[in-house]
């Protein structure tokens, strides 16, 4: 069997079209399908709307989360309860194609264990799109694991991938991460993506820096390393120009015309304590983002909540 896993949040108009292309598309698979929506705490008729397509058609099933937990947990929920050999995660907005799922499958029987769409083109303004370029490229570079350029969350997974996936400890999920740090053997297959089917989408601006923040810090230590690198450049820097003024000072000698005994100097110390503090700051910054991580690591509070599901 196929599990398709569709997380949603407040996507009421484009829940019967996807179920109807689907369920077109599902011809091709040659296999039985469950759909395991997940309700990530939608504020308008999603849930009822589900409620019907499951009476309609049993094998849809949904799990209302109780508030609104984000994609990513809600990721998380539907991989938890998905039942079938193959498991396709995709959007509920109609972005990815259920026609391509037919392409990822075919990887998949050939032996992928983990089979991606890349986006062909993003259809989105220049400065999203750079972003997202900034984003891939630092993200392969920092994390020792490279996570595809411009893959999504869109895929196929093996049984395999996800009892592993299931059985990760970790709180903070960044699901593109997790898929590329578990292994396996992994291709990409490109597909166009689409443009929403209906609605505003979900992730704005800074969900989505959230989400980079998220992505690099859980996997790479790299720049807690930078700032102790950063660190020591400083310090050298600093203690060299002691020295030098120490003596100047001492022997009394000029430098750029003046000695360092006369009052001239002002915006050189200013510029110096701007810069150490600056530099300080950057470094307790970062310092603090991984202190946070092993703060909501340590709660061990569960990822999700379910309140209600379509099996009761
Ligand atoms: N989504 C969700 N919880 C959220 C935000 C989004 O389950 O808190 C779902 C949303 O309904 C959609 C998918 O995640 O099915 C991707 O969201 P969106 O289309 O807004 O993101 P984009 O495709 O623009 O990156
Ligand atoms: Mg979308």
């Amino acid at each position: 069997m196929i599990s398709i896993i569709v997380p949603l949040y407040n996507e009421a108009p484009n829940l019967e079209p996807l179920t109807d292309r689907l369920h077109r598309a599902s011809s091709q698979w040659q296999m039985p399908y469950e759909v395991i929506f997940v309700d990530d705490g939608s504020t308008d008729n999603s849930r009822s709307i589900l409620e019907d397509i499951h009476q309609k058609h049993p094998n849809h099933r949904y799990l209302g989360l109780s508030r609104n937990f984000g994609h990513q947990p809600a990721l998380c929920a539907g991989l938890s309860h998905a039942r079938g050999e193959a498991i396709v995660l995709i959007d509920a907005d109609l972005q990815d194609p259920p026609e391509c799922i037919a392409l990822l499958l075919d990887k998949w029987r050939e032996g992928y264990q983990v089979v991606y769409g890349i986006r062909q083109h993003r259809k989105e303004n220049f400065l999203k799109r750079a972003s997202y370029w900034v984003f891939y490229r630092l993200l392969n570079k920092l994390a020792n694991i490279s996570t595809p350029l411009d893959a999504g969350d869109f895929c196929v997974l093996d049984r395999q991938v996800v009892n592993h996936l299931n059985a990760l400890p970790e709180r903070n999920r960044f699901m593109r991460g997790l898929r590329a740090w578990v292994g396996f053997s992994q291709i990409g297959v490109t597909y166009e993506r689409q443009a929403r089917f209906s609605g505003k989408r979900k992730y704005t601006l800074s969900h989505l820096l959230k989400l980079a923040i998220d992505g690099l810090t859980n996997f790479s230590i790299r720049p807690l390393q930078w700032v102790g690198i950063i660190g020591v450049l400083v310090s050298i820097f600093s203690f060299s120009g002691l020295l030098f003024y120490g003596i100047l000072r001492v022997f009394d000698l000029p430098f750029w015309g003046h000695s360092p005994g006369d009052v001239p100097g002002f915006t050189t110390l200013i510029l110096v304590i701007l810069f150490a503090s600056g530099i300080q700051m950057l470094a307790l910054g970062i310092l603090g983002l991984y202190m946070g991580r092993i703060f909501e690591e340590i709660k061990q509070r569960p990822l999700y909540i379910i309140e209600k599901t379509s099996d009761e």
